[in-house]
């Protein structure tokens, strides 16, 4: 039996990863994501798996050091060093907490809560969210963001200017929802500077070592368990978590909490992070994606890591 109140011990948490990266290796289920140009070009065989604790440990298996761009697993970690600054009340109010029940893009979501984005993990409540972190011009506000989410992963992360080019060339979309969001008033800065510094945020390289060690400092309430830096509060990684156990797998939340009950993050070029709060995360890397935009590899690898760890916060017994 695992105990509750910790990962089990250093051997058999070693042995799983392995386990399961073995297990799933070979699942070649999912399409890699083309909407963004380069994202095309990614290996569709990667496959990494990594497991952080709380305590520091670190097991991983696989390409856990190949460097893929963060997509929208920024936005959980923009989302805390917002509230960090500007609290719970006035994240709520703006952003908002609810599931849109549409894909993470979608305009209708936006049209038919007149203009609230509901949450801040689909585009438009990231895009709200980037354009409320700290900083008196978009240059300061980037620097922010790129500060804030290192200090998350414990080491300096750059941006990948060829994701950064590709996304900014056909991001229509985006500018689209930014300039929806100005006329219902919830951006107040030049909406096409907020959807540059969310492209930024989006590019930033990371590998799924640095997801797990992320999503630890998320489950050790705020410090990083590799370099002991205090990055948020106790509260704003409750706040947090909370908005991943409901909107972090997008319209699939449900079924993701349902199945593997976890609060989770994922984004389009492959990767997710998971967290076991007190215990430690899950960061995983594989590019084909479901139809909602989630690795296929990594939700497989993070349901059985969940179970045989008894990381479900669900469970009782
Ligand atoms: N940068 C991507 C976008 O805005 C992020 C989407 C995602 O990872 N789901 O479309």
């Amino acid at each position: 039996a695992v105990s509750t109140g910790s990962l089990p011990g250093w051997g058999l948490v070693d042995e799983l990863v392995h386990v399961v990266h073995d297990r799933y290796r070979s699942h070649d289920e999912g399409v890699v994501a083309t909407y963004i140009p380069v994202l095309a070009d990614a290996d569709p065989g990667a496959f990494g798996v990594c497991v952080a604790e709380t305590s520091g440990g670190i097991h991983e298996a696989g390409d856990t050091g190949v460097d893929f761009s963060v997509q929208s697993i920024s936005k959980a970690f923009v989302y805390a060093l917002v509230c960090e600054a500007l609290g719970h009340e006035a994240v709520r109010e703006r952003v908002g907490v609810n599931n849109t029940g549409l894909g993470f893009s979608s305009v209708m979501a936006l049209e038919l809560n007149e203009g609230h984005p509901m949450n801040p993990m689909v585009n438009a409540g990231a895009l709200a969210t980037t354009a409320m972190m700290p900083g008196s011009s978009f240059a300061e506000q980037w620097e922010n963001v790129r500060t804030g989410l290192s200090r998350f992963a414990g080491r300096q992360l750059a941006l990948d200017g060829e994701v950064y080019r590709s996304e900014s060339a056909t991001n229509m979309r985006n500018k689209a929802i930014a300039r929806l969001l100005q006329s219902y008033g919830r951006i107040d800065l030049d909406p096409l500077g907020v959807v540059d510094v969310y492209t930024r945020q989006c590019s930033l390289l990371v590998t799924a070592r640095d997801l797990a060690v992320m999503g630890a400092t998320l489950a050790d309430g705020g410090v990083n368990p590799l370099t002991g830096d205090r990055v948020v509060s106790g509260q704003v990684c409750r706040d947090t978590l909370a908005v991943l156990a409901s909107t972090g797998m997008y319209e699939r939340s449900g079924e993701w909490l349902f199945e593997i009950g976890l609060p989770a993050k994922s984004g389009v070029s492959g990767g997710i992070v998971a967290v076991a709060p007190g215990k430690g995360a899950i960061g995983t890397f594989s590019p084909r994606l479901d139809p909602a935009g989630n690795s296929v590899r990594g939700q497989r690898a993070t349901g059985y890591l969940s179970r045989a760890l008894g990381l479900n916060v669900f469970a009782s017994a």
